[in-house]
């Protein structure tokens, strides 16, 4: 089915989604209140403006998603502990930083990672129009697909924040929007051992549920380039090793894509 057939009005947008939409924005609108208008655009399970990708039902699957690089150095660190473990990674990568460090993303697809768009500038896309939307998604996918030769299949929104536009315009370009089930809240964590028993915990907790981990780490800050992300590069290193020998398998979300 295609993108026009899902959300086939003049404006690409159908009538119920449309509906919603206006009612979320707060229009005075009866409708989705602000507490579930939140839980729409934010919350990471929530489906009510459109599925996203998460995960698989291997609960032994694990992918490792890092989001806002390229960042020097420690993208490289990363890529490096990867390597060294042969474990593939998908990195969801800023525009605007793609075009200050093109070589790093070269690097990253040619090692073998899956690189995905996370925008041009990093913006809470839930508050945004159709046209602002289309500009930092498309503008983003366009320059990472010539950075690397090759075509973005994944997008991740920033802070997971979407509405009806957004998944309109991911079917557009034809990107599989993806979400997570692990959060490692690395980017306010005081040590690498704070990140490693998030990440144990939330993996341990999908297992449960017999379901895959998708993982959310960051190799770099969405304010500005040069992040420290030396506790996040510890962490994936001590990760790697002792989940291997207790049976989880690293995968890229293109394992888990319908
Ligand atoms: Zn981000």
């Amino acid at each position: 089915m295609s993108a026009d057939s899902l959300f086939g009005s003049p404006t690409g947008l159908n009538a119920a989604l449309r509906i919603a939409w206006i009612a979320a924005c707060g229009a005075g609108a009866a409708g989705l209140a602000v507490g579930g208008f939140h839980y729409a655009a934010l919350w990471p399970a929530s489906r009510l403006f459109g599925r996203s990708l998460i995960a698989g039902n291997d609960p032994a699957e694990v992918a490792l998603t890092y989001d806002d690089g390229p960042n020097d150095p420690y993208t490289g660190q990363l890529m490096d502990v990867l390597a060294r473990n042969q474990v593939r990674a998908t990195f969801f990568v800023i525009g605007r930083y793609v075009r200050e460090k093109p070589r790093v993303v070269r690097d990253l697809h040619h090692a073998g990672h899956v690189i995905g768009c996370h925008t041009m500038t990093h913006p809470k896309l839930m508050y945004m129009g159709l046209k602002r939307i289309r500009a930092e998604i498309g503008d983003a996918t366009a320059l990472i697909e010539d950075t690397i030769g090759s075509r973005v299949r994944f997008f991740r929104p920033p802070f997971g924040s979407r509405n009806p536009a957004v998944f309109h315009t991911a079917a557009e370009m034809r990107l599989t929007p993806v979400l997570w089930n692990v959060t490692s809240w690395d980017w306010n964590a005081k040590s690498a051992a704070e990140i490693e028993m998030r990440l144990h915990r939330g993996i341990a907790h999908n297992q449960r549920k017999q379901r895959g981990s998708n993982v959310l780490m960051h190799d770099g800050g969405h304010l500005e380039m040069g992040s420290d992300r030396r506790r996040t590069v510890t962490a994936t290193a001590n990760l790697l090793g002792p989940a291997r020998r207790g049976g989880i398998r690293f995968v890229t979300l293109d394992r888990w894509e319908q």
